[in-house]
């Protein structure tokens, strides 16, 4: 169903541009299932970024007004906004994964793996985790049920849940998928959580599914406070940084090169080599899908087809650990390993640990930030409501 390809992507944005409009707005909550055609099916390209937030909204303007395409450019921001606001609260994520660590160390709850393996005896929520498993999509509508069934009538945890959608998702992203779940259970929005409903999930699957026995209530969860935020930090200045022997590292949450490295302009480096490392198990502590691991390998191959060095040649270097990284830097005599800046999440993660080891054998690694994500994080500092009143300001500085 998604090919793991810029090219593909594109195409999927060139077809859906026509209905980004009133046909978006009007028929986005609804599910008619895997052919669906009524929202973009374009998350698993933006979320490796085949195709950049900036592509797909400057594709959507230039068909629609800004008034006609509120909605779905809505969408495409709140994504920005998720990622903004885990950059100024990393802890959420490290607390989410150590929980994650705990839990999948232990006997799962009861119930757990009944649900996963679409057995819940929820006909709706069976559905729906098969659907998951073998498309790795699913609707935005069906993950909010789908979470809210999980917490609140199943009383699993939501750690959990959000690790199943984490595993399973083409487009499973640190930010956008953590932050979600938090929001269905109410610890995003303090004491504000997302109910299920037959009739709601009735009317929006066309009838397909309305299950019966659903909670009625939905209290909020509750846990120990958070630090308080973290301004976002200020991006490298790139060309003051690097060396004189530049190797450019694409990795799965950046997979385009010419977009990054063009708003430097004369400052950007030229590049002895380019590579690109990618690594789905590093998502999760338990198995990750084998189509996300397919979807994640395949966009990595295909980024390196795309980014050719002087040579005529990009490595691919898959897994997780710094050897190969450190290796390939090392047979190309690199002072400098560029990378794009990976957010709050697991490829930040093996960055951390990458960075000492590169300096172990006098290699810095610098990171490039997109203007679109510096402009916009951090706006991210509240609720979703102030940042979505700087859209317009951050549409007109693109
Ligand atoms: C519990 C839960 C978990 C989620 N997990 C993820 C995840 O891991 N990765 C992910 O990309 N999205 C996640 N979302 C958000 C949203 O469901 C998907 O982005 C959307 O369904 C993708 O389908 P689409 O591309 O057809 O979306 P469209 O409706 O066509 O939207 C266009 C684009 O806007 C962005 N977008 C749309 N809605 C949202 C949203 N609510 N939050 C953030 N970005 C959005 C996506 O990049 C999407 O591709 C989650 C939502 C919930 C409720």
């Amino acid at each position: 169903m998604f090919i793991p390809a810029r090219d593909a992507g594109l195409d999927a944005l060139h077809e859906f541009v026509p209905h980004a409009g009133a046909d978006y707005r009007r028929d986005r909550n609804h599910d008619q299932g895997p052919s669906r055609t009524n929202v973009s099916g374009l998350s698993p390209y933006i979320r490796h970024r085949l195709v950049t937030e900036q592509e797909v909204v400057d594709a959507v303007l230039e068909r629609h007004s800004p008034q006609a395409a509120e909605k779905f450019v809505q969408e495409v921001f709140w994504r920005t906004y998720w990622k903004g606001w885990l950059e100024q609260r990393p802890e959420v994520w490290r607390r989410y994964r150590r929980e994650v660590r705990m839990m999948l160390g232990d006997d799962l709850p009861a119930g757990c793996t009944d649900a996963v393996s679409g057995r819940s005896g929820i006909e709706a929520m069976d559905a729906w985790a098969r659907e998951l498993v073998e498309t790795g999509y699913l609707h935005n509508h069906v993950r909010m049920w789908f979470a809210s069934i999980w917490v609140f009538t199943l009383g699993l945890p939501w750690q959990l849940g959000a690790d199943f959608f984490h595993r399973n998702l083409l487009d499973g992203d640190a930010a956008s998928n953590t932050l979600s779940w938090r929001w269905v259970a109410g610890l995003q929005t303090r004491g504000k959580t997302y109910l299920a409903t037959t009739e709601n999930i009735a009317r929006y699957t066309d009838g397909r599914f309305a299950p019966t026995g659903l909670a009625t209530t939905a209290r909020p969860l509750d846990e120990e406070p958070f630090p308080p935020a973290a301004p976002v930090t200020p991006a490298e200045d790139v060309a003051a940084a690097v060396g004189s022997h530049v190797g450019l590292l694409l990795h799965e949450e950046d997979l385009e090169p010419v977009s990054l490295l063009a708003p430097l302009g004369r400052a950007a480096p030229s590049l002895t080599a380019t590579a690109v490392s990618a690594d789905a198990e590093s998502r999760s502590p338990g198995a990750v899908s084998p189509l996300v691991e397919k979807f994640t390998a395949g966009a990595a191959a295909d980024a390196a087809a795309r980014t050719v060095d002087a040579d005529g040649r990009a490595a691919t270097l898959l897994g997780g650990g710094p050897g190969p990284v450190v290796d390939w830097a090392i047979e190309e005599r690199l002072d400098t390993v560029l990378v794009p800046v990976a957010p709050v999440g697991p490829v930040q993660e093996r960055l951390d640990t990458l960075r000492p080891v590169l300096a172990e054998h006098d290699v810095a690694l610098v990171t490039v930030r997109r203007p679109w994500d510096s402009r916009a994080w951090p706006h991210a500092s509240r609720g979703f409501f102030p940042f979505r009143k700087q859209i317009p300001r951050l549409l007109r500085a693109r």
